[in-house]
């Protein structure tokens, strides 16, 4: 292959040309969308020590009415957000898109507990204890 900056993906093997229509900064792989966790900060910094694999898990549009990719760090947990490239593979994107079409909104046994707002009412329930995660833009 030869492509001047190419990698090679991680998850299905293709070389990638990092050059990609429509993006400055090719982070993942056009033919599986899988990603490499490799950039802390800013697309392109290089500095995670992390490398693990990122896999697509959603889409959502942006600003410029943009399709942008979530990816979760198999490695860490880390979600990101990637822009999609030009020639990313459509048919993975659409399916991505269509999942959550796919399910039930919310299943029976998962109902979430109702915001405890009566008063007095005696309620044995007590609301799951939930951290809200520490986001810390600088190091
Ligand atoms: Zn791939
Ligand atoms: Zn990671």
């Amino acid at each position: 292959m030869a492509f001047a900056r190419s990698f090679s993906c991680e998850h299905c093997g293709v070389e990638v040309s990092l050059d990609a229509p429509g993006t400055t900064h090719r982070n993942h792989c056009p033919s599986c969308l899988w990603s490499r966790h490799l950039d802390r900060n800013v697309p392109g910094d290089r500095k995670a020590d992390c490398s693990g694999g990122m896999e697509p898990i959603a889409v959502t549009v942006r600003g410029e009415g943009r399709w942008v990719l979530i990816h979760r760090c198999t490695n860490c947990g880390r979600l990101r957000l990637n822009k999609t490239a030009g020639d990313d593979n459509v048919l993975l994107l659409m399916r991505l898109a269509a999942l959550p079409l796919t399910m039930p909104f919310i299943p029976f046994a998962a109902e979430p507990e109702t915001e405890a707002n009566g008063n007095g009412n005696g309620n044995g329930s007590h609301p799951a204890p939930r951290k809200p995660r520490a986001r810390k833009a600088k190091a």
